[in-house]
């Protein structure tokens, strides 16, 4: 781990990292790839040292409430967070400022902040979104190897479910022969309506590989799959986005289970979703500003 000084923490959009690199281990992650130019090792976490003064200075010019969001490039409860708590402190300043927030995690650590979730839930909008992939625990552990299994994952969704935090479920990647089962797919949807998850983000059934975390998969393929690499090979070359070869029939089943279950399916309705505080939320915050 290594610390350094930031510019700036809030991109045009809102999204902020407090941390650079993961230690999760996933072996399909694409934050590993070489266009995002990191300078130091994936798992040396970078932390941003002046990230809370400099937050605390953008909600404060903010004239407008907003949603801020994290985790689009590292999980921010990476385990350094326990003690750093950089998170659960700017949850604190988001919560003071009334904005909304939402973070996309697999970690069971996103309990720890029910409290605040709560809090700003109530002022602005709070939603967290979780990553899904397998619903097999032992193929989960091979696969993301560092964190809670899938299993794990749901029981937390229910858990904010019951304390009234909306929650979204990303369904990807899925990964061509390992993970790319009617069965785990249909699985994890189902168990998502048990949970009374209120939608799942899925742009496509497959992954996507490039330079920098093709390596890294091909060799975790080698350890964990073998014969596997010489099958993508083969199949996909150096392409970058690698569809299950059952696509079309896992996302008929995605739509047709998701629609029967009445939950948000089309990205851009939950992100909208997403982003949106309710206007009578919205209007009493204003006068604060
Ligand atoms: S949790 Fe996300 S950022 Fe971390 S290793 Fe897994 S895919 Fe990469």
């Amino acid at each position: 781990m290594h610390y350094v000084q930031a510019k700036s923490i809030l991109s045009k959009n809102n999204s902020m990292n407090l941390y650079r690199g993961c230690s999760h281990g996933c072996i399909y992650c694409d934050s590993r790839s070489n266009v995002y130019n990191m300078q130091h090792e994936f798992e040396d976490i970078e932390v941003k040292q002046n990230s809370l003064e400099l937050l605390r200075k953008a909600l404060q010019n903010k004239k407008e409430k907003c949603v801020i969001g994290t985790g689009s490039m590292t999980d921010p409860y990476i385990p350094q967070e326990r003690k750093l708590r950089y998170l659960r402190r700017s949850l604190e300043l988001i919560s003071q400022y009334g904005h909304g927030f939402t973070c996309i995690t697999k970690s069971d650590m996103v309990l720890r902040d029910i409290d605040l979730f709560e809090k700003i839930n109530s002022n602005a909008k709070a939603v967290v979104q979780m990553t899904l992939t397998c619903l097999d625990d032992e193929v989960s552990k091979i696969i993301e190897p560092n964190i809670c299994t899938t299993n794990r994952r749901i029981e937390v969704l229910e858990t904010l479910h019951d304390a009234g935090i909306p929650t979204v479920v990303w369904l990807c990647p899925i990964l061509p022969y390992i993970t790319d089962s009617p069965e785990n797919i249909g699985g994890i949807i189902d168990r998502c309506a048990d949970v009374g998850v209120n939608g799942i983000v899925c742009f496509d059934m497959g992954m996507t590989l490039r330079d920098g975390n093709r390596e890294h998969y091909y060799d975790n393929l080698d350890k964990h799959f073998p014969g596997l690499r010489e099958v993508y090979q083969e199949k996909y070359g150096t392409r970058y986005s690698i569809p299950c070869p059952k696509r079309n029939e896992l996302m008929k089943l995605f739509n047709r289970k998701t629609r029967e279950y009445g939950l948000l399916n089309k990205p851009e309705e939950i992100f909208s979703y997403i982003g949106k505080i309710p206007s009578k939320k919205k209007s009493v915050q204003t006068k604060l500003f």
